[in-house]
Formats: C-alpha cells, sequence, structure tokens
C-alpha cells in the first residue's frame, strides 16, 4: 500500500486518492486511506512515498521498440544531442572506420541535416572519403532517408539503373548518376538487408535490454509503430511473443503490423487485437507521406526556395484501398501523416472507410505526428473522430529548422497544435518516435508545456498552443493507452488495472516548467513488482 505522498489517478476526474494498494499485478484499490486500508485487509505492507509524486506508468503512443532495440545496439549515434555540424559527424566517422576492419560495416543513426550545420546531404563524394573500404549507412534521424557511399551500394549489389520502388526513391546527381542518398526505408533496405550484422544482434535480447533503460525513465507501456520493419514481414510479431516468453520484459509492447509488407501479414493470417497483456498487436499502419525536416512531408504548398511538395508515399487512392480493407477486417488504424496535404489525404480516406459503412469509432483512427494541421483539418478530425499523436520534438528541436529552413514562419506555427486540438475535444497523445528523438517521457511534458525552441532558447514556437502539466500528463497516460488500445488495463490509477506506477521525486504540477525534465524518476513498477530504482 502506497501512502504519503502525492498520488495523480490520471483518471476521468483527474482524482488525486490518499492512497493506493497492489496485491500481485494489479491494482487492489484507490481512495481514502481508510478505505483503501480496508481493502487490503488491515495489514499490507506499507510503502511510504515520503512526499513523492506516484502515478501511472508512462505510456509511450508511438515509438518503434523493436528496430530501435536493434539501432540502439548498431549504430554509432551522430545526432545532435553529440554534434552540431555535419564535419563532426563525418570526423566521428573517420574515427570509426580507422577502428573496423576493411570490408565491416559502419552504420550511423540521427544525422539531421536539417539543424546539424553543413551540406543538406550526405553522398558518396562524402562517405567515400570516411572510407571506400567499409560499406558505410548514415541513417537520417527521421529514418525516412539514409545516405551510404559506393562500398555499400557495391556489397548490397545496386546496380546502376536500379529501378526505383513504389513510393521509394534513390538520389541521383544532375548526370543521373547514383548519388549515394535513399528516400524512404523501402529504398535503403535494399542496402541495409546486405548487412550480416543486422542479423548477428539478438532482437529478444535487444528488447529485453531496451526495456530496461525505457523503465529508468519511467515508461512501462510502449509502442512499434513499424512491425514487420526487421524481418521484413510477420517475423517482428514472432520475436515480440518470443521476448514475452522469455519472462523478462519489463515493459508493454503495443505493435502495430506495417502495410510495405502488408502481403506477408496477410498470408500469416493475424488477427486485430491478437495478443495478450504484455505483447499485443493494437492496430495496423499506414503511412501517406515522409518527414517535413527531410523534405519528403506532404504539402499543400512547395518547401521554401523549391517547387517541390515532398513525396506521396501512399497515393490518394491506395490510401482510401488500404484504410478500407484492414478498417474493414477489424484493425484500428495508425496514420502516419506530416504534411497538410499528407493530412488531407488521411482525412479523405477516413471519409471513404465511413462511406462503406464502417463505423469510424471502431477503428479508432489516430494520425501520427499529424504535424502542419489547419483549423479545418481539425474540425474535419472532429467530426470523423480522428485523434492525433503529436512528435513533440518536432516543436523543440526541429521547430527553428522548419520556420527559417523549410517552410517558413506561418506554417511552422501549425506544428503540434497540442491546445488547438485540446479546444476542439480532438483527442491527442505526445510521442518521440524513438529513435527519431529520445524517449524521455519528462522532457516531453516540458516540450508541450513551454513550446521552447532548442536553437534559439529564447524563442517559444507559437505560444498559444501551449498545455497545462495536467494535460501533458494525461497525454502521456491515459490517453496514449486509449491510443493503444488498452485503456482498459493502464494509463491510470484504477482498482483492476496492472499496478504499472512511476514514483516522481517531485510532483509535476508544482515545479518551474522549464525544468520538468528535471524530476528524477525515483522508482518505476511493472506487473506489481518494482523493476527501477534510482
Ligand atoms: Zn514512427
Amino acid at each position: 500500500m502506497f501512502r504519503g505522498g502525492t498520488i495523480l489517478a490520471a483518471d476521468a476526474a483527474f482524482s488525486q486518492p490518499e492512497a493506493v494498494a497492489i496485491r500481485g499485478d494489479r491494482i487492489l484499490a484507490v481512495g481514502a486511506l481508510a478505505q483503501v486500508l480496508e481493502a487490503a485487509g488491515g495489514s499490507p505492507q506499507f510503502i511510504e512515498l515520503d512526499g513523492r509524486t506516484l502515478m501511472p506508468g508512462f505510456v509511450e503512443p508511438h515509438t518503434h521498440a523493436l528496430s530501435g532495440a536493434i539501432l540502439d545496439k548498431l549504430c554509432v549515434y551522430v545526432g545532435m544531442a553529440r554534434f552540431r555540424t555535419t564535419e563532426e559527424v563525418l570526423a566521428q566517422l573517420k574515427l570509426e572506420a580507422e577502428k573496423t576492419a576493411p570490408g565491416d560495416w559502419i552504420l550511423a543513426r540521427n544525422w539531421d541535416p536539417s539543424i546539424q550545420t553543413g551540406p543538406a546531404a550526405l553522398t558518396f563524394e562524402e562517405l567515400d572519403a570516411v572510407s571506400p573500404d567499409n560499406p558505410i549507412v548514415v541513417l537520417n534521424a527521421s529514418l525516412h532517408l539514409a545516405y551510404a557511399n559506393r562500398a555499400a551500394f557495391a556489397a548490397a549489389g545496386i546496380p546502376e539503373d536500379i529501378e526505383n520502388p513504389p513510393g521509394a526513391e534513390f538520389g541521383r546527381d544532375s548526370d543521373g548518376r547514383l548519388n549515394g542518398v535513399m528516400k524512404n526505408n523501402v529504398a535503403y533496405l535494399k542496402v541495409l538487408t546486405a548487412y550480416s550484422g543486422l542479423r548477428s544482434v539478438d532482437p529478444v535480447d535487444a528488447l529485453v535490454s531496451l526495456a530496461r533503460k525505457f523503465n529508468a525513465l519511467g515508461i512501462t507501456t510502449c509502442s512499434d509503430l513499424g512491425l514487420g520493419g526487421i524481418t521484413q514481414g510477420a517475423g517482428d510479431w514472432t520475436i515480440l511473443k518470443d521476448v514475452a516468453a522469455t519472462g523478462d520484459l519489463s515493459v508493454r509492447v503495443r505493435g502495430f503490423p506495417i502495410y510495405t509488407v502488408a502481403d506477408a501479414w496477410e498470408a500469416a493470417g493475424v488477427r486485430p487485437l491478437e495478443g495478450d497483456s504484455l505483447v499485443r498487436l493494437a492496430g495496423f499502419k499506414l503511412i501517406a507521406d515522409g518527414s517535413n525536416q527531410g523534405f519528403t512531408g506532404l504539402q499543400r504548398e512547395p518547401y521554401l526556395g523549391t517547387d517541390g511538395r515532398g513525396l506521396a508515399y501512399t497515393s490518394p487512392e491506395q490510401l482510401k484501398l488500404l484504410a478500407a480493407a484492414w478498417a474493414g477486417r477489424g484493425w484500428r488504424l495508425a496514420l502516419h501523416a506530416n504534411g497538410d496535404a499528407a493530412i488531407d489525404n488521411v482525412l479523405d480516406a477516413m471519409d471513404h472507410v465511413r462511406d462503406s459503412g464502417i463505423d469510424l469509432a471502431m477503428v479508432r483512427p489516430r494520425i501520427e505526428h499529424c504535424s502542419i494541421l489547419h483549423d479545418e483539418q481539425i474540425a474535419r478530425m472532429k467530426d470523423l473522430g480522428v485523434s492525433a499523436s503529436f512528435l513533440i520534438g518536432h516543436v523543440h528541436y526541429w521547430g527553428i529548422a522548419l520556420r527559417d529552413r523549410v517552410l517558413g514562419p506561418e506554417r511552422a506555427e501549425l506544428l503540434g497544435r497540442c491546445a488547438s486540438v485540446e479546444r476542439a475535444g480532438v483527442g491527442y497523445t505526445i510521442h518521440s518516435d524513438f529513435t527519431v528523438s529520445d524517449p524521455e517521457p519528462l522532457n516531453m511534458m516540458q516540450m508541450a508545456v513551454t513550446r521552447r525552441t532548442w536553437e534559439d532558447p529564447e524563442f517559444i514556437l507559437n505560444p498559444s498552443e501551449r498545455i497545462d502539466v495536467t494535460s501533458a500528463i494525461r497525454a502521456l497516460t491515459i490517453e496514449a493507452a486509449w491510443q493503444l488500445g488498452s485503456e482498459h488495463e493502464v494509463g491510470s490509477l484504477e482498482s483492476g488495472k496492472f499496478a504499472d506506477l512511476v514514483i516522481l521525486e517531485r510532483d509535476p504540477r508544482s515545479v518551474d516548467p522549464e525544468a520538468l525534465r528535471d524530476i528524477r524518476v525515483s522508482e518505476t513498477w511493472f506487473n506489481g513488482e518494482r523493476v527501477f530504482e534510482a
């Protein structure tokens, strides 16, 4: 029985009970001290909060847990948290090459030309100069783009006349020759899958250890919004079930099979909501476009200084067909859309699904990232019952890049419109899209509450979209649980739910919003057991 601190139930009333009792893996009682004591049978084991704050464990509604666990093991991190310039990134890669045997691969992740000073892309020229003897692949932070050297293309047997896969592109120079740039993972996986190291990492071990890292951040439920990306098929689901069977998995995982390998999912005969409380298939993932800061988000108007409007990963017609087909089989849908034109396409597809007689309330459509969002689109979301999941790091880390170099100030204001959707009564969550940004719930809360930008800490991007701490807590607990179809089992402290809890050293509502990220996670409990202690 937990007592003696602040308890935030994150239930519908956002109540503040005096005590919580758990038994086995479940929450037994929540309420006033006397009442919880009675429910606990009069002599429970007490856990004194000593003024700390007890909440439901954080729910991360959009991560790439499986591919992230593997990338985390295989890749050198060269992102913004480590290097401000691409020159430093290339110098680091050279150091890596010096300690790597000829022929061995070098993988790097989180390079981001939209905020790391230097060239807009890494091509054969830059990466051959790092090493002509080691295949090198550098992943863009968005994971929508990657860059390779000639050795990587040679190892993968990519011919000069390779055709672009649908919705993807192998970049070419002004003479029409391949230059090493790859747009959309459908393209870069053709290169990456030649790397045998991908198969040398045990995904089961990788996910078990990633779960421990997530626990240290207070996360007890996460997600995989690209299930199928590792094995290029339903094997990813087998991996998740294998991880669950070890008994060592300390985070729940909600998987979304990805449409790029739809045939494999169909052949495997997977069913909606298959699985159990530990690992479950929560919905099906469709992708309408790419990444705004990668200039592949699909826009109504061209990008700054170009006539390009981005890339439709699926055409409007295809999106309608796929959405109706999978929703028609009982699947909930998560639809990735960054640009405003991609959001239009998703909403049109949802109109189509509704017109074909499917109840959208059963489909729970959610728009992933939902980055450049206009008022009239919010109204359509409300009408259709579509919710949003915002990659809140777009505001903090990429806000200035999007304002000054990608979309201009007016469209940048439309990023991550938490307050507007809240006012409109549209459900929403915030997420990290790990590995795109780090899955730190308290940092995400701070970004949503302050909207302060990383490149210019004096600048607040559209202050009217700031939300209060209570809303941010909901977005990372009960609302996220709902989007993952797990509101009946996690996301709030209510009797009968799983005892997935986090204890914070301070109450997020009582600290300076600029210091939310500094609150320390004191303990994390999963399934009624303490899995992390600071
Ligand atoms: Zn994602």
